[in-house]
């Protein structure tokens, strides 16, 4: 279980994130929705250390953290347990797709090259792209990097796995081949978090529909609540456009 509570953010004088809760079961999907500008990203980046909130707490692995006063052994350790796949996929170019997933093992946690790159070949293997280990991020499709960049996430063993928009880069015909893969780790029991704005495949694969606007909660449900049953008015109006 993955406590998130009373999150806050602001750049400069725009209160971006203001006070978001959030609770995350083990092997929970919980997808992010809501208008460009929400928050959606910035909470994400929040949770991994990717930005510092200005305030909040995070229990995960049973640790609790207080954000305002985090040492760097606790940043570190959250880092760990939140792997982040990212929209532009953000793979070193200069490093082959099996490094790319091999050397966060040896630089974050210490496996030895040997071991990284045993389980780098087996999470090649797992996206389907055992055939393309040594080739560089520049001769593998869009589809095929965001792949790399599951495998990477996925290979670091992490509680949770934060995907921020994986296939807003990627050609339509791309993006049903990622969407998939999401679909079977979340069918294998892997906990994350989404955000996307491909609205079917959050009914699809979400146990946890959550709302956001102005960085606020709206309102969080199932699926079947949100998209059908939604309480509030803005959520109407938002899915309404999906449904
Ligand atoms: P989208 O769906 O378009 O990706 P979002 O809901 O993910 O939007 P965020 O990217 O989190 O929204 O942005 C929320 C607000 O925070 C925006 O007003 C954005 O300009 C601002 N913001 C995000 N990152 C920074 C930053 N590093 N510096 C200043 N402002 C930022």
């Amino acid at each position: 279980m993955i406590k998130i509570k009373e999150i806050h953010k602001s750049f400069g004088e725009n209160q971006v994130l203001k006070g978001i809760d959030l609770e995350v079961k083990k092997g929970e999907v919980v997808v992010l929705l809501g208008p460009s500008g929400s928050g959606k990203t910035t909470f994400l980046r929040c949770l991994n250390f990717l930005e510092t909130a200005d305030q909040g707490k995070i229990v995960i692995e049973n640790q609790l953290t207080d954000i305002a006063t985090a040492t760097k052994k606790e940043i570190l350790q959250i880092q760990r347990s939140t792997a982040m796949v990212f929209q532009n996929y953000a793979l070193f170019t200069n490093k082959t797709a099996l490094e790319n997933i091999a050397m966060p093992l040896v630089l974050t946690q210490g496996k030895s090259k040997n071991e990284a790159r045993t389980i780098a070949k087996r999470l090649l293997k797992k996206v389907g792209l055992e055939d393309r280990a040594d080739h560089y991020p520049v001769q593998l499709s869009g589809g095929q990097q965001q792949r790399i960049g599951i495998a990477r996430a996925l290979a670091l063993n992490p509680a949770v796995i934060l995907f921020d928009e994986p296939t807003s880069a990627l050609d339509p015909e791309l993006v049903s081949q990622t969407l998939a893969l999401i679909q079977s780790l979340a069918k294998e029991g892997i906990t994350m978090i989404l955000v996307t704005h491909e609205m079917q495949f959050a009914h699809d694969v979400a146990d946890q529909v959550v709302f956001m606007e102005h960085g606020h909660i709206v309102e969080s449900g199932t699926p079947q609540e949100l998209f059908y049953t939604p309480k509030e008015e803005r959520t109407k109006i938002f899915l309404s456009r999906f449904t």
